[in-house]
């Protein structure tokens, strides 16, 4: 039943009640199904031959439930709502790492290059080729091999397609989500060779020791196929000979300090292997002695004076990670900034070209909850309360709002509204953030125990708060460092440690005066800042928390002025198999996905609605009253009558255009009877 079901129609809701189905449907390789127009995939681990020409044509143009579940049913619901109502979209697509987000923003992506331009204009060819190859470029720079992915996007990416009258894509605009940096410039510590065509020009270390740059940086110098496929695709999309040699040696120099041994001498703080600082000095075109200060010494006003301090070794070595982490992401942002300089919409005239209309593809990383949960994983998991609500705000409304056009009575259904775990993070002055930003504020030094201290006075009484302090009975917080949140998606304990330094993300003013003073030109560009003398430096630079909360409040009203469309991505396994389904697993991305929630709001009103002549079209043959044509006043009376005939009467209710059908029961028994007759 569910076979005929799944092949011929029907927006229905039901799939995610019984896991019975839903695994079956992972066996037999249907890795997409629906909840109302959400696409709900299962990574399937293996290639999949449904993305083919032939399997884009059978999408193009059809309404989404048409057809058999797919992303290109969702890509073309966004495209055809953006150019045959001029409405902006977005598809937002989320999920845990390795649950498949990343390929399915490339599905889209493709599927939307696949369905326009008919008429081949050689402008928007290029414009679409630009849009492809940024990817695969920010691919090399932005992800890591990590145990959960091999692929892993470190960074979150919205990116918006502009398309002209036609419906043609115009060009396109990049927004990159705090690049996860700690873990992939400084903390890797493979040995690891490095090779490529035309690389010994810029000095790549043959063995890096004690850290390792983005893995996946590495493997794509490794690899020279892949690394000249980034090298191409620069290329195409416009960077210059001089910026990509620049590029290289960035990421030469993220290696060479990676390398870079600090000792003492008494008092006197060393670099133990000082050959390499020459080294540096040539790759950043500034002198060797520049580069020795800049690491050795920190420059600090005091009073009228300047005076140049000396590093403790310590300090020394927190600089220099410090700097390859500052000019990772540095590099990053800068790359981003070049793409969007390039595929940016130029001097479009709405007045000649009509609107330019938006499609944003949203590919964020989803709920983390891992053995050790810090800064990164507390700001990611916001980053999904701020998403989870939006969805139930954009869901819920647009349920209402089809109720009321129909003139649908709407009752209120009830649903956690996770409003009070977004304010326990960023209101202002009683945020978690808040408290972050003003421990990081004090002068002297603020530790990480300090900072819980503050979160335990102001926060004990919060319901969604807790930690080892205020509950020191409680299993789960295992160390004094520990504290809780209750998220919408379930607990996770956060460990303290590093917030302090993670949130001012400092980077010795001394570095910025370096890089702004090098000879190289693309280097000087990216750290204008470093123009600043000592005594002129007098802004504190926004914290790491505030950065990233801007951002997602910016992300957050961006999206909700589009046409929202989900892809929710779930990963079947941990061992990236393309024959286990671990139902746990399954079960508990479903419910921190809040597809529940989603499922029951779609079932508090109605599982299935359709127009009239789309329901006649389909079941007429049913009855006798409605085939092979009725001769009732109207379309409406006439799904009545067949409906009435049934004994549905209970379970539906009749809107000015569209019939509603509370239970998939009644789809599934309109099926059965439909299949009979034809
Ligand atoms: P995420 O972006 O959610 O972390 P990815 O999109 O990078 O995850 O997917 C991880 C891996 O899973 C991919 O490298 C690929 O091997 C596999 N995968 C994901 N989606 C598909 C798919 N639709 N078909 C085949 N393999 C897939
Ligand atoms: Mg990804």
């Amino acid at each position: 039943r569910l076979q005929v079901f799944f092949g011929v129609c029907c927006k229905t809701y039901f799939l995610l009640i019984s896991f019975l189905p839903f695994n079956s449907r992972f066996e037999k390789g249907r890795i997409y199904s629906y909840i109302g127009e959400v696409v709900v995939s299962v990574n399937p681990y293996r290639a999949m031959n449904i993305y083919g020409r032939d399997t884009i044509e059978q999408y193009k143009g059809r309404e989404l439930y048409e057809r058999p579940p797919h992303l290109f049913a969702i890509a073309d619901a966004a495209y055809k709502a953006m150019k045959r109502r001029n409405k902006d979209t977005c598809i937002v697509i989320s999920g845990e790492s390795g649950a498949g987000k990343t390929e399915a923003s490339k599905y889209i992506m493709q599927y939307i290059a696949a369905i326009t331009n008919p008429s081949q204009r050689a402008e928007v060819e290029r414009v679409k080729n630009m849009l492809l190859k940024s990817n695969c470029v920010l691919e090399a720079f932005g992800n890591a091999k990590t145990n959960r992915n091999d692929n892993s996007s470190r960074f979150g990416k919205y990116m918006d397609i502009n398309f002209d009258f036609k419906g043609d894509p115009i060009g396109g605009h990049i927004n990159n989500y705090l690049l996860e940096k700690v873990g992939r410039v400084v903390h890797a510590r493979e040995e690891q060779r490095m090779q490529g065509d035309g690389l010994d020009l810029f000095f790549f270390p043959i063995h890096i020791s004690r850290a390792g740059l983005n893995s996946h940086i590495k493997s794509s110098i490794n690899d020279s196929a892949d690394f000249k496929a980034v090298a191409d695709a620069m290329k195409v999309i416009g960077f210059t000979t001089e910026e990509i040699h620049t590029v290289y040696k960035i990421l030469a120099t993220i290696l060479h300090l990676g390398n870079l041994k600090f000792g003492n001498d008494g008092d006197v703080t060393l670099i133990e292997n000082s050959k390499l600082v020459a080294v540096l000095g040539e790759l950043l075109s500034t002198k060797e002695e520049n580069v020795e200060k800049a690491l050795l010494y920190r420059t600090v006003a005091t009073g009228r004076d300047v005076i140049d301090k000396q590093h403790t070794d310590q300090e020394a070595s927190y600089g220099r990670d410090a700097l390859a982490k500052a000019i990772y992401e540095r590099l990053f942002c800068w790359i981003v900034g070049r793409i969007n300089d390039i595929i940016e919409v130029k001097n479009y005239d709405a007045r000649i070209h009509g609107k330019n209309t938006v499609i944003g593809v949203l590919d964020i990383y989803g709920f983390e909850i891992f053995q050790n949960n810090s800064f990164e994983q507390f700001c990611i998991n916001y980053c999904n309360e701020k998403l989870q609500q939006l969805f139930i705000q954009l869901v819920l409304k647009q349920e209402q709002e089809e109720y009321q056009r129909e003139g649908i009575p709407w009752k209120h259904i009830d649903y956690f509204n996770n409003q009070i775990i977004v304010d326990l993070v960023e209101l202002q002055h009683k945020g978690i953030f808040s408290v972050l930003d003003e421990a990081c504020m004090n002068v002297g030094k603020v530790t990480d125990e300090m900072f819980l201290q503050a979160l335990n006075s102001k926060l004990a009484k919060h319901a969604h708060y807790t930690s080892r302090k205020l509950s020191p009975t409680d299993k789960s917080l295992e160390f004094d460092r520990d504290f809780r949140i209750r998220h919408y998606a379930g607990d996770v304990v956060y460990s303290v440690l590093g917030f302090i330094d993670k949130n001012k993300d400092t980077l010795f003013q001394d570095f910025k005066r370096l890089l702004y003073n090098s000879s190289n030109p693309v280097l000087k560009a990216m750290w204008p800042e470093g123009k600043l003398s000592i005594t002129e430096v007098t802004k504190r630079p926004l914290t790491a928390a505030t950065l990233f909360k801007n951002s997602m409040i910016s992300l957050v009203e961006n999206l909700a002025s589009k046409e929202p469309y989900y892809v929710r991505c779930i990963k079947p396994n941990d061992v990236k198999s393309p024959l286990l389904f671990e139902y746990e697993r399954c079960k508990h991305q479903v419910e921190y996905l809040g597809l529940l929630e989603n499922v029951r709001v779609r079932r508090a009103g109605f599982a299935n609605r359709q127009t009239y002549p789309r329901f006649l079209q389909r079941y007429k043959m049913i009855s006798e009253f409605t085939w092979p044509n009725h001769d009732l006043p109207s379309d409406r009376e006439a799904v009545k009558r067949l409906l009435q005939g049934c004994g549905f009467e209970h379970d539906v209710a009749y809107g000015k255009t569209k019939v509603f059908i509370r239970t998939p029961r009644t789809i599934f028994s309109l099926e059965e009877q439909r299949a009979e007759m034809v």
